[in-house]
């Protein structure tokens, strides 16, 4: 099965991603994860990532297509996967599309994981997430505490605020949102591939609604 995970910047997506990777047992390819992997590692592609992430601006096409092109191709990938923060743009989805072609594929669901701009900003900038990239976990100061302040309940590390979630960058974030991925919505919906599931009430909730669309 192959899932694109779409929703602004702080629709709750990763966090659903991980529940829905651990149900299905398929892996999840995330960008952003991957970008800031590539920056941990001091490669000349996370650096370059860098200058756009810095700034809540997305990474050019070509970079993003070249990265998740590569990907597409390990073995690990041949029971499905979940691709979350790609497609981006009308030319990434159009890039996707004829990967999948090639291979013989196609996407069964592009879940849509609708929450308000407002909620959004008041989300993002209260969201901590944990330093150890092979955990991941993400938490919230005011919806979502870690049982002890600043530290990780499942992995015990350390959490931080990513660079990119101030509230400049995060509008700036927003109105690229708006611009550059919203136009998806009504690509997968022309497909017919779109599934609506709203992103707003407790984290179970909205899984409930996935896995019914799943169905
Ligand atoms: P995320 O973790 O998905 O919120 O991504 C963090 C940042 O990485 C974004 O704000 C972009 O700068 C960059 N990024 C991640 N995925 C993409 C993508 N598919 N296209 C362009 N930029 C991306």
């Amino acid at each position: 099965m192959i899932i694109v995970l779409l929703g602004g910047p702080g629709s709750g997506k990763g966090t659903q991603a991980k529940k829905l990777i651990d149900k299905l047992g398929i892996p999840q390819i995330s960008t952003g994860d991957i970008f800031r992997a590539a920056l941990k590692e001091g490669t000349p592609m996370g650096l370059k990532a860098k200058t756009y992430m810095d700034k809540g601006e997305l990474v050019p096409d070509e970079v993003v297509n070249g990265v998740v092109g590569e990907r597409l191709t390990k073995p690990d990938l041949a029971k499905g996967y979940m691709l979350d923060g790609f497609p981006r743009t009308l030319p990434q989805a159009q890039s996707l599309g004829k990967i999948l072609e090639t291979q013989g594929k196609s996407i069964d669901h592009a879940i849509l994981v609708d929450v308000p701009d407002k909620e959004l900003v008041a989300r993002l900038s209260g969201r901590r997430t944990c330093k150890n990239s092979a955990c991941g976990a993400m938490f919230h100061v005011m919806f979502n505490q870690s049982k002890q302040e600043g530290i990780c309940d499942v992995c015990g590390s350390n959490l931080y605020q990513r660079d990119d979630d101030n509230e400049v960058v995060i509008r700036e974030r927003l109105a690229v949102y708006n611009k550059q991925t919203a136009p998806l919505i009504d690509y997968y919906e022309t497909k017919g591939s779109l599934r609506r599931v709203t992103g707003v009430g407790p984290i179970e909730e909205i899984f409930a609604a996935i896995e019914k669309v799943l169905k």
